[in-house]
C-alpha cells in the first residue's frame, strides 16, 4: 500500500479542518469531513508504519516501548507501544498512524443497551442506545467487522473459553473481528489478506490481514485529498480572531529529543481533536493552563472500562495462547486472532453493576519473552500461594505450546467501574489519579467469577502481574475512557453531545473545536469500546457536517461530484531524510565578509542555531543525480531576527552543486524562507565549498556554513558562519532514516547515499584521502595555541598533535575548525 502521509513542510499554513491523532476518532471524522471537499489535515504523532514493519522479535518490541511516568519519560516519542505509568492507574495505548487499532485486538462489539441507562450520558444519548445504532452500523461496514468463522480450523484457546464458560452454565459467542478472511479489497478498494491465524494481533499484524484504520478511513481521508502527517505532537490550541491555532512539535529522528525545537504550528477553521483519552485531555489541560476556557470537569470521569486480565494457569488443556512472532503458522501452531469468544454475561435483565464479558486472550509473540521477566517481579510481596504460581509461570519460557505455559488461558475481562479517575497535568506530564482504584465492588466479584470459570478448565486463577505485585492497588487498561466527557452542561463535562467544547465563560460552546475519541465517553461500556467511539466520531462527524452545511451539494446549492478516490496502489517511491544541526554566529550589523559577520557576531552573542531535515522525496533519482534538489524543514534560532524560534516555511537543499563561478569547486547549497512567530518572513541563504584536491581543507569544507540573513527583499541583511560540531556528525549518520520500503530493504538505501556521499568525495578531493594529515585529529592534551601573525593564517594539527601556522591553509572556515578543536 502507497504511503499516505507527506513530509511536514508540505503543510499549508492554514486549513478547513485539522484532525489531531489517527486512531478511531481522527481517522473517521478525517475521512468523512474530506468526503465533502474540505481541505483536512491529519497531524499525527506517532510513525506511519506498514504490515511487514511491525515488530516481530523481543528486540524489535524493544524498541518501540515509550513508558512515561510521572517523573521522567523513557524510550522513544514515537515508539509503537505507549505506556502511562502510574501508582494508581498504567494505560496502555497504541501510537501510530492508525493509533491504538494498531495494537488491540480488534474485536467491535455493542454495549448493551442498559449501558445507555447511566445518568452520564447526554440526553441525546441517555437511555436512546438506538440514536448511535446506524453509526455502529456505518462503522462495521467500513471496518469489514465479522466473526471467526466456523469453517475455519479449530483453535484451542476458543475451545478452552468454551470449556470455561460451560462452567459458568453459559455458552461462547463469537463477537464482531475487524479480521480479513478471504483475500481481496476491502471497503475502499485497499487489497488485504487473509488472516494466518498468527495470533499476534496486539503487536501489529504484519500479514495485512486486520482492518485497522491504516487499511480503510485512512486510505479513504487520503483519497479524497486529505493531507497526513506523521511525528508531529500537538501542543495546544487556541483561539486567534477568527481562526483555531495549533501549535505543533515536529518529533522524528534526531529531533525527538529536543521537540521544542521543532516547534510551529497551523490555523484552521475547524479543530477536532482526536488523540486519544490522555492525548486530547493533555492538549485541552495545555490549552487551559494557555488561557482558553474549559470546563472545571476537565481531567475528570476517567474509567478503565473495568478492564481486568487474569489468567487460568496450568489448565487441563492445550490453550495456544501466544502469538508466533517470526515463526509461521503450522497446523499444530494455529493461535487465532488475538480474541475469538465472548462470554457474555450481561443478560437482558442485568442491571449495569453486575454486566459482565470475558474474552480469551493471545499474547504476541514479540512481547512473550518479556513476560517471564515481569511475573517474576510480580511474584515479589504477594501472598505466598501466589507468588509461587507467578514465579512457576515466570520460569516458564512463553511462547512455548509445551507445559504448563501451553495450557495457560489470558481472560480479557470488562465489566464497570465508577469513573472515579483523574487525568492530571503535572510539569507537563500527565497521569492518571485514582486512589483506592483496586477497592472497586466490580474487581472482587469478577475475581469470584473467574474462580469459577478457571475450576472449570482444572487450572488456577492468576492475576495480572501488576494487580498481584501491588496488592490489588494498581490497574492496568488498555480500554481508557473519559477525561473530556460528553455532558448535557460545561458544569457536568468538558463536551456537548456533538463533541463541541464547552465555554464555561462566553456561555455555549467554542465555536469549531471538537473531540471525538475515547475521551468523551462518560462511562465504563460493558464492551470494548472501540465500535462506540467509532460511532461516536460518526455521529460527531456527521453533525458537524450537517451543522455547517458542508455536505456535498448543501453549500453550493447543487450536487457536487464525489472525489475520485486517488490510485492507492501506486508504486511507492522511497524518501530518505537527515537531519542537521549547525551553529555559529551571525551579525546583522555586518553585510558583507563572512568571517567579519562571524567575529562580530561572537562578540555581539548572536548566536544562530539552525536544526533541519533533508528530505530527498525520491531517493532513488537522487543517487543517480546529486544535483537534485530536496527539501527543508525545520527551525532556526536567531536572536538578531526574533527571540523565538523561526519555523522554516519552504526550503530547498542540493548536495553537490557544481559552482560556474570556481575553477573545480562545488557547493552544498541551503535556501530557506524563515517565518517569525510573529509572522514576519526572512531569507537564510547558505552554501558550503568544496574545491577539488584540497584534500586538507575536507573536514572543515564540509562542515562548514557561509550564511546570510535577511529580509525577502534583501532590504537589510546579516552574515556569519556556522559549523557542524563534530559530536553532531554521529547524530547526522544516526538520524539517516529511509521510508516508503519495507524495513529489510532500508538499510540498502542508506548505505547507497553514504557510498554516494563517499564517492563524491573522492572524487572531488582526489581520491587521496589517505594522505598523511588530511583530516586533523583534536588533540588528547589541549595543545598551546598561538593566534597566527597573519589573520589570514590557521592553525592546524598535524600526525604529532602539534598545532601550526600554515599560510597554505589560507581558510577561515579551517581557522574556526581548530580553534573549535582548540576550545578557544
Ligand atoms: C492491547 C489492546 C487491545 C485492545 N483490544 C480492543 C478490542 O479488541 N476491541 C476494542 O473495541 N478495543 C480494543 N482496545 C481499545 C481500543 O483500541 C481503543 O479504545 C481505541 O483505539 C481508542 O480510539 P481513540 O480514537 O480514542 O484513540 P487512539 O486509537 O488511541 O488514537 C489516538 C491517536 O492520537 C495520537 N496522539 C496522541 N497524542 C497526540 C498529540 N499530542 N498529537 C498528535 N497525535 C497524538 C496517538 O498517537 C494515537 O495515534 C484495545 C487496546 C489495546 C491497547
Ligand atoms: S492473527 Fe495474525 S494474521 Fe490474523 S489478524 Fe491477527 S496478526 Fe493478522
Amino acid at each position: 500500500m502507497k504511503m499516505l502521509s507527506c513530509p511536514v513542510d508540505q503543510m499549508k499554513d492554514h486549513y478547513s479542518t485539522v484532525v489531531v491523532g489517527s486512531g478511531y476518532g481522527g481517522a473517521i471524522a478525517a475521512a468523512r469531513i474530506a468526503r465533502t471537499g474540505r481541505d483536512v489535515c491529519v497531524l499525527e504523532r506517532g510513525k506511519e508504519l506498514h504490515p511487514g514493519e511491525y515488530p516481530n522479535t523481543a528486540l524489535s518490541a524493544a524498541r518501540e516501548i515509550q513508558v512515561h511516568t510521572p517523573k521522567a519519560d523513557h524510550g522513544s516519542a514515537v515508539g509503537l507501544f505507549d505506556f502511562h505509568v502510574g501508582p494508581d492507574v498504567t494505560v496502555l495505548s497504541g501510537c501510530g498512524l492508525g493509533g491504538t487499532s494498531l495494537i488491540n485486538a480488534s474485536v467491535a462489539l455493542e454495549p448493551s443497551d442498559a449501558s445507555f441507562s447511566d445518568d452520564r450520558w447526554p440526553a441525546q444519548l441517555r437511555h436512546h442506545p438506538e440514536v448511535l445504532r446506524p453509526f455502529m452500523h456505518a462503522a462495521k461496514e467500513m471496518l469489514g467487522s465479522n466473526p471467526y468463522p466456523r469453517a475455519w480450523p479449530v483453535l484451542p484457546k476458543l475451545r478452552a473459553l468454551e470449556q470455561a464458560a460451560a462452567g459458568l452454565g453459559v455458552a461462547v459467542v463469537r463477537p464482531d473481528l475487524n479480521v480479513t478472511f478471504t483475500d481481496g479489497p476491502n471497503a475502499v478498494g485497499v487489497r488485504q489478506n487473509a488472516c494466518t491465524l498468527c495470533g499476534d494481533c496486539c503487536s501489529g499484524c504484519n500479514y495485512g490481514a486486520k482492518n485497522t484504520v491504516l487499511m480503510n478511513y485512512l486510505p479513504d481521508a487520503y483519497a479524497h485529498g486529505a493531507h497526513i502527517f506523521t511525528e508531529v505532537a500537538v501542543q495546544s490550541v487556541r483561539r486567534c480572531q477568527d481562526k483555531w491555532r495549533v501549535a505543533l512539535d515536529v518529533l522524528g529522528g534526531e529531533r525527538e529529543r529536543s521537540p521544542s525545537s521543532q516547534a510551529r504550528f497551523v490555523t484552521a477553521d475547524v479543530v477536532v481533536l482526536a488523540a486519544g483519552t490522555l492525548g486530547s485531555t493533555q492538549i485541552l489541560l495545555r490549552s487551559r493552563d494557555l488561557g482558553l476556557p474549559v470546563s472545571d470537569r476537565l481531567g475528570h470521569g476517567f474509567s478503565g472500562n473495568g478492564d481486568v486480565l487474569a489468567f487460568a494457569y496450568d489448565t487441563d488443556r492445550s490453550v495456544h495462547g501466544v502469538g508466533l512472532g517470526k515463526r509461521v503458522t503450522r497446523q499444530d501452531t494455529v493461535v487465532g486472532p488475538a480474541i475469538t469468544g465472548l462470554i457474555d454475561l450481561r443478560g437482558p435483565d442485568t442491571s449495569t453493576e453486575n454486566a459482565l464479558i470475558i474474552e480469551d486472550g493471545a499474547i504476541p509473540g514479540a512481547l512473550a519473552p518479556v513476560i517471564p521477566l515481569m511475573l517474576s517481579a510480580a511474584s515479589d510481596g504477594v501472598p505466598e500461594a501466589a507468588a509461587r504460581r507467578l514465579r512457576e509461570l515466570a520460569g516458564i519460557p512463553f511462547g512455548s505450546y509445551r507445559g504448563p505455559a501451553g495450557r495457560t488461558l489470558t481472560y480479557l475481562i470488562m465489566s464497570t467501574d465508577d469513573g472515579g479517575g483523574r487525568i492530571a497535568l503535572e510539569n507537563d506530564r500527565i497521569q492518571v489519579i485514582w486512589p483506592e482504584v483496586g477497592e472497586q465492588p466490580a474487581f472482587a466479584r469478577d475475581n469470584r467469577i473467574l474462580a469459577t470459570a478457571t475450576k472449570a478448565l482444572h487450572g488456577t486463577e492468576t492475576p495480572d502481574p501488576l494487580w498481584a505485585w501491588t496488592n490489588g492497588q494498581s490497574l492496568i487498561t488498555v480500554h481508557p475512557l473519559g477525561g473530556c466527557v460528553m455532558a448535557d452542561d460545561a458544569a457536568n463535562g468538558v463536551v456537548d453531545h456533538k463533541g463541541q467544547v464547552f465555554d464555561p465563560v462566553g456561555g455555549g460552546v467554542h465555536d469549531g473545536l471538537y473531540v471525538c475519541d475515547g475521551s468523551v465517553v462518560p462511562c465504563a461500556l460493558d464492551a470494548n469500546p472501540s465500535l462506540t467511539i467509532s460511532a461516536i466520531a460518526e455521529r460527531t462527524a456527521a453533525i458537524l457536517i450537517e451543522d455547517r452545511q458542508w455536505a456535498a451539494g448543501q453549500a453550493a446549492g447543487a450536487p457536487q461530484p464525489e472525489p475520485e478516490p486517488a490510485p492507492l496502489l501506486a508504486p511507492p517511491t522511497v524518501r530518505l531524510q537527515f537531519t542537521e544541526r549547525l551553529t555559529g554566529f551571525v551579525s546583522m550589523s555586518v553585510r558583507d565578509g563572512y568571517t567579519e559577520g562571524y567575529d562580530r557576531g561572537r562578540s555581539d552573542d548572536a548566536r544562530v542555531d539552525l536544526l533541519i531535515t533533508i528530505e530527498y522525496d525520491d531517493i532513488s533519482a537522487a543517487l543517480d543525480d546529486p544535483t537534485r534538489e530536496a527539501r527543508i524543514s525545520g527551525t532556526v534560532l536567531a536572536p538578531g531576527l526574533s527571540p523565538h524560534r523561526l519555523t522554516v516555511k519552504e526550503g530547498s537543499f542540493t548536495l553537490f552543486d557544481p559552482d560556474p563561478s570556481g575553477v573545480e569547486t562545488w557547493r552544498m547549497r541551503y535556501r530557506i524562507t524563515l517565518e517569525s512567530q510573529e509572522g514576519k518572513r526572512y531569507l537564510f541563504e547558505g552554501h558550503k565549498v568544496l574545491r577539488e584536491n584540497r584534500i586538507r581543507h575536507a573536514w572543515s569544507e564540509t562542515t562548514t556554513l557561509y550564511t546570510k540573513i535577511g529580509e525577502l527583499d534583501g532590504s537589510e541583511s546579516g552574515t556569519g558562519i556556522l559549523y557542524l560540531k563534530p559530536a553532531d556528525l554521529p547524530k547526522l549518520v544516526r538520524s539517516i532514516k529511509v521510508d516508503g520500503v519495507p524495513r529489510q530493504k532500508q538499510g540498502e538505501y542508506r548505505r547507497a547515499f553514504l557510498e554516494l556521499f563517499a564517492d563524491e568525495m573522492v572524487h572531488i578531493y582526489g581520491g587521496v584521502l589517505d594522505e598523511a594529515g588530511a583530516f586533523p585529529s583534536a588533540p588528547k592534551t589541549a595543545p598551546t595555541v598561538r593566534e597566527p601573525a597573519d589573520p589570514d593564517g590557521t592553525w592546524w594539527c598535524d600526525s604529532r598533535k602539534q598545532w601550526h601556522a600554515d599560510d597554505r591553509l589560507g581558510d577561515d572556515a579551517f581557522l574556526r575548525l581548530t580553534r573549535y578543536r582548540a576550545g578557544v
